[in-house]
């Protein structure tokens, strides 16, 4: 379409929330279609959070806020980063924003000029790539694969940085793989960062508190790039908030100050009434994400040895959040039952969506064609109705 800007029509659709429309879609027309192409938990918000939200109505916090955030809601994420990660920062650090997500697209703006390169692991959360394509800036990926768990080393990210580099960006715990740095990786990569100073470090830690193996480790506790570092992280996974557009970052005062710029000529403060729940949500502590990380744990033995019971399907068990990432790459070439021919990722998610109605994501939109994304924030029947399913689907492929 000629009269869109080149702006948009070099930018991808997000895949994690076009395959959710195509599965609603289907689900619409009245098929159980069972969805585990969007990441976010299948709990609600907890009760004491919404008690917080409508007290906030009618108390009236239904006015513009600070563009970001009221202060005792950035005070309640200073005190959290303190006393879940001995994190210190003042909230002249604090920005809070729409998610995550906008935190994420804010920090690349403030950042990246045109050119300058981005330094982003595969595989990836869908949107990174494309944020930087909007800052017209330069993805530069670092390939992983299952066989180091997708994670790099040290010698990979020295290696990948050029006088352009500006900035690194990764999760951990990852989506779409689960993978989390210990310290002694994220110290490695620490020492990279060290001898390059130009580089800045966006690190994603919004599934910090869904960890199976110990505690999270933020990569801003190493003090000396801390100044560099810019934490993404928000109230959609831990507190199951995603409708509520509730997420921040902590960086230099020099960096939230852009980034509150950025948000003034954009969304301005977001809902005051999701600021309110979020203070309560921190002011309670962790009880409620407690559970949902027992949830999920259970989750993932149920799904990893079911994974593991479908001949061509080869996983790992992820360390964190609530994605598995198989390769599936055995069932390129393959044809279907009316002759179509599987060529990748994108293909074999949608067979899987159209004859085994369970809804995927192919890993192709991640960096790595090979894989598609499972998400395991549904119940246990769903997953073993839709591991079911997916099992008997692979099977007519031939
Ligand atoms: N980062 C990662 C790695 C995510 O998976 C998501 C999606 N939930 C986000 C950021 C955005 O989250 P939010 O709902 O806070 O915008
Ligand atoms: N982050 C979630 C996911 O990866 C939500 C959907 C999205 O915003 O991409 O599925």
């Amino acid at each position: 379409m000629t009269f869109l800007s080149n702006r948009i029509n070099s930018l991808s659709e997000s895949a994690t929330l076009m395959m959710t429309k195509l599965g609603r879609e289907l689900a619409a027309k009245g098929i159980n279609v069972i969805s585990l192409s969007i990441g976010e938990p299948d709990f609600n918000t907890p009760d004491h959070v919404k008690e917080a939200a409508k007290k906030a109505l009618d108390e009236n916090w239904t006015h513009y806020s600070p563009v970001a955030g009221y202060p005792e809601l950035r005070q309640a994420i200073v005190n959290k980063l303190k006393r879940e990660n001995n994190l210190d920062y003042d909230i002249s650090q604090i920005v809070v924003s729409t998610g995550a997500k906008q935190s994420l697209s804010n920090a690349i703006l403030t950042l990246v000029n045109p050119g300058e390169e981005v330094i982003i692991p595969t595989p990836y959360w869908v949107s990174y790539s494309e944020m930087v394509v909007l800052a017209e800036g330069k993805a530069v990926f670092i390939d992983t694969t299952i066989e180091s768990d997708f994670k790099i080393t040290p010698a990979q990210l020295e290696a990948a940085i050029t006088p352009k580099t500006k900035l690194f960006m990764f999760s951990s715990p990852c989506n779409p793989t689960g993978s989390v740095y210990s310290r002694e990786e994220l110290a490695g990569l620490v020492e990279v960062f060290e001898r390059h100073p130009q580089v800045f470090i966006l690190s994603d830690e919004i599934y910090e508190h869904i960890n199976f193996v110990g505690k999270h480790v933020s990569i801003a506790e190493f003090k000396s790039i801390k100044e560099r570092v810019i934490i993404i992280n928000g109230f959609s996974k831990a507190f199951a908030m995603t409708g509520w557009r509730l997420g921040y970052i902590a960086a230099s005062k020099e960096l939230a100050a852009a980034n509150e710029k950025m948000q003034g000529q954009t969304t301005s403060g977001t809902s005051s009434i999701s600021q309110r729940a979020g203070i309560a949500a921190y002011e309670q502590g962790l009880e409620s994400v407690l559970e949902m990380k027992k949830a999920f744990a259970r989750r993932r033995e149920l799904v990893y040895n079911l994974l593991n019971d479908i001949p061509g399907v080869k996983t790992n068990l992820p360390d964190g959040a609530f994605y598995f990432f198989p390769e599936i790459s055995s069932f390129f070439g393959k044809k279907d039952t009316n002759g179509n021919v599987i060529k990748d990722s994108a293909d074999l998610a949608l067979y899987l969506l159209n004859v085994g109605h369970v809804a995927t994501v192919g890993g192709d939109s991640f960096g790595n064609n090979n894989y598609i994304r499972i998400s395991y924030a549904a119940s246990d029947e769903s997953l073993i109705e839709a591991l079911k399913r997916i099992k008997e689907v692979l099977a007519q492929l031939s």
